[in-house]
């Protein structure tokens, strides 16, 4: 790797050492997941072979399969490979040393971890995000940098849309492959999920674009996202197929009302909740309370869906350089359902929106 990106994973390796010892963490163990790369700038496969960064106070060793090695770019931490028949198990205990505690990757398989319990058994384990995550929810410049062009590049998907997309008559399924396409035609390397729910399925957040086939007349929530450069996108758009009803225009001005509430909420200083709240007040008081059946947002960055949570309870304060979605919705089973989804950045002061495609409810054939 060249010497900036050395530099940078020297940087983050020493943060998380200081986070290791602010909690009493005397040897971190990453596999699958972000963590991993964030600090090394290397993916494990996930893999019935084991690959394990294994970070100690004076040590840091990515334990990697023989046959992934090539794949390492060698930067400040030792790397070292296990051969087919060798125990990578008894290759991490040994470099994990006798930790009192350790924290290990959030999303490690457990057929490694129950093997480390059973190896290791006077180690007491944490989730990894206990360290890592207190690092990663602040972006720096460059990360912002990143998040912004995976935001432009949905954007200008959704640019597209009106004009290139045909609704009517097709399958929710159809339309979402149109989606992916333009995702990785405007640059992401992949495309990670892609809703589509039209009718009375936009009423389910997450549905599943099926075979239902949109009409004139339905209300259609498309929210989509991928990877570009390593960091997420996730934006949602509420379109209408040909001319808005009164009820349509109704339920999405009461949303695109609550969504800008949340954007000027979301300032330096205000608790996570408190956005939340800023959200739900403009959706009760129109009297739709009950039909804004999930938090407002979630973080962004390396993955979809991180620290820190907008949600009821999180009175965790926001900082800048903090990235999340702001995306309230109201969905009434049956009829129809509409969300609005910005990723926005905390600057020293308030929330800047990565995307600034139309907001509004736009009319596609
Ligand atoms: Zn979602
Ligand atoms: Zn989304
Ligand atoms: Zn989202």
């Amino acid at each position: 790797m060249d010497s900036d990106s050395a530099e940078r994973y020297a940087a983050r390796i020493a943060s998380a050492r200081r986070e290791m010892r602010a909690h009493g963490v005397d040897c971190m163990l990453l596999s699958v997941g972000s963590d991993l790369p964030y600090l090394t700038g290397y993916s494990a496969m996930p893999l019935e072979r084991l690959t394990m960064f294994v970070v100690t106070e004076h040590d840091a060793t990515l334990v990697v399969p023989g046959l992934e090695a090539p794949r390492v770019a060698r930067g400040p931490f030792d790397v070292e490979p296990w051969g087919e028949t060798e125990d990578p198990i008894e290759l991490v205990t040994r470099l994990a040393g006798r930790p009192t505690i350790a924290a290990i990757g959030d999303q490690t398989w457990s057929v490694f971890l129950v093997q480390l319990l059973a190896r290791m058994p006077a180690t007491t384990f944490l989730p990894a995000s206990v360290v890592m995550s207190e690092l990663r929810v602040r972006k720096s410049d460059d990360e912002v940098a990143r998040l912004r062009a995976a935001a432009e590049a949905v954007d200008r998907v959704l640019g597209r849309i009106p004009a290139s997309v045909r609704f009517s008559g097709r399958t929710e399924r159809q339309v979402s492959r149109d989606i992916i396409d333009m995702t990785l035609e405007e640059g992401h390397d992949t495309a990670q999920f892609w809703i589509v729910a039209s009718g009375p399925n936009a009423a389910s957040p997450h549905h599943e674009p099926g075979e239902r086939i949109i009409e004139p007349g339905d209300v259609v929530i498309v929210d989509f996202g991928g990877k570009l450069d390593g960091y997420c996108s996730d934006v949602s758009r509420t379109f209408s197929v040909g001319a808005p009803s009164e009820r349509a225009l109704e339920i999405h001005a009461i949303v695109a009302e609550a969504q800008a509430a949340g954007r000027a909420a979301a300032v330096v200083g205000t608790a996570c909740e408190d956005v939340d709240a800023a959200c739900r007040r403009v959706i009760s008081d129109a009297g739709y309370g009950e039909h804004f059946i999930h938090r407002t947002g979630h973080g962004i960055g390396m993955d979809g869906h991180e620290d820190p949570y907008l949600i009821e309870g999180n009175t965790r304060p926001l900082e800048a350089g903090m990235a999340f979605s702001i995306e309230p919705g109201i969905y009434l089973p049956g009829e129809l359902g509409v969300r609005i989804e910005d990723i926005c950045v905390t600057n020293e002061h308030e929330a800047v929106s990565l995307n600034r495609a139309d907001r509004s409810l736009s009319q596609v054939l």
